[in-house]
Parts: C-alpha cells; structure tokens; sequence
C-alpha cells in the first residue's frame, strides 16, 4: 500500500491539524518514508505530523521541489528533529539552503536531470527558467502519481516530464498547481491540457487558487479530487 498525507497546506481538511500557507506530504509505502517540502514552519510541521501519529525519525528522504519558503522553510526544524536524511533539491538552489542541510549533518544530492532516488520513486529533474522546480514521480499498480509543490514551471509541463522520462500514464496529480493569478482562459487551457495528456485524477491544493480548483473540479467531475492538511490518498499496490 502507498500512502500519501498531505502534512502541511493553507487549504484546510483535519480540524485536529494547523492550517498555514505552504504544502508538504509524507510519502509512505516506499522503501522507507519520504517527505516531500516542509511548509513554511518547522514546528506546525512537526506538531502536524504527530497529531496524526506519524514519526518524524522515520523519515529517510527529504524531497524540496523548490526553494521558496513556503516549501522549505520548515527544513531547518525538521533537520534539527532528525538528521538522519538524504535531502533532494535543485542544482540551482541557493546556497544558504544546501549550508542547511550539510550543517545539519544530512546527506545532500543535488538534482539536475531526472533521475530514480529510491525504487519506484523518480524526480522530473529542475524544469522551468526563473523559479527551478522539481516534480516527483511515483511508479505504482494504477499508473503515474506525480506531486508537485508549486509546479512554476507549469503544472502540464512537469506532467509531460514525468511521462518521458519514467513511462506511463498518469493516473493522479497532486500539490500546488499554481494557478491563483490565472484567468479563466488560462485556467482552462490548463485543464485542456491535463485531459489530454490522459490525466486520470487531480488533486489540486496549495496555490492552485479558489477559481481554478472550482473550474478544474467541474471539468474533471469525479476524476477531481478533494485535498488539503491532513487529506491521505491511498494507493492499493497489492502488497
Ligand atoms: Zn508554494
Ligand atoms: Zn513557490
């Protein structure tokens, strides 16, 4: 089974978790778990995590889409709790963030193209110009998951990214789709976009914005699929 729980976004879901402006996921079901982004904060991360009965020391990849910091801010806290990672991030970060984690004592990969960083967990590589993000592409039963974190790029090109590089169809997209300052023209040639790439589902959060989640939920119908602080999506692998 692949678990994915949303730890930390401005779109709120659990009452029993604190709401703030970021996204981060814990990815479960992997050799070992994967967190993906920190949120803004260190400690409504960690408090998130274990109000929901999660340890934060079982955590052995960290995965930074990009480097704003309401995606890696809670780095610093986290690797304070637990240095014992291998933390992912664009080649392109800056370099305060890579003195973060080598302070911390964590191990630092840094990431230019795509490439596997455990069994059936892939990134896209660092896409895009101004803002350099990453995606990360899960291998399982159903097809393609990709997550992003605010997806600067574009969330279509890092979609299309994930089905070059790893194959396969993408059967869910989730995380910031980055969409709160489009129009509708705009919102929905990236709606047109997903289908035609054969996304199955979406799970759009974070700063994918109020007007795009409500368009994107009317074209994808039951494909679209609710998020926020505390939302898990289950995956059967039948293991
Ligand atoms: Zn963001
Ligand atoms: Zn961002």
């Amino acid at each position: 089974m692949l678990t994915i729980t949303v730890l930390y976004d401005n779109v709120a879901h659990d009452p029993r978790l604190q709401t703030d402006w970021g996204f981060a996921c814990l990815v479960e079901g992997l050799e070992q778990p994967l967190l993906f982004d920190t949120g803004g904060k260190g400690d409504i991360l960690l408090r998130n995590m274990r109000a929901l009965g999660l340890d934060p020391h079982a955590v052995s990849t960290v995965f930074l889409s990009h480097f704003h910091g309401d995606h890696t801010g809670g780095l610093a806290t986290f690797l304070a709790e637990n240095p014992d990672v291998t933390v992912y991030l664009p080649q392109s970060f800056p370099e305060n963030i890579k003195d973060t984690v080598r302070q911390a004592g964590a191990t630092l990969m840094e990431v230019s193209g795509p490439a596997t960083i455990v069994a059936r967990a892939h990134t896209t590589g660092e896409l895009g110009t101004r803002i350099r993000e990453q995606a990360l592409v899960l291998e399982t039963p159903i097809g393609l998951v990709v997550i992003t974190g605010c997806a600067h790029p574009g969330i279509a090109k890092l979609v299309r990214q994930a089905q070059t590089t790893v194959g396969g169809d993408v059967a869910l997209a989730l995380g910031g789709f980055h969409l709160r300052d489009a129009n509708a023209t705009q919102i929905a040639t990236v709606s047109a976009e997903l289908q035609a790439l054969g996304v199955q589902r979406i799970a759009p959060s974070h700063c994918t914005g109020e007007d795009a989640r409500r368009a994107l939920a009317a074209a994808f119908g039951a494909n679209y699929l609710e998020s926020g602080t505390g939302h898990v999506f289950v995956i059967a692998t039948g293991e």
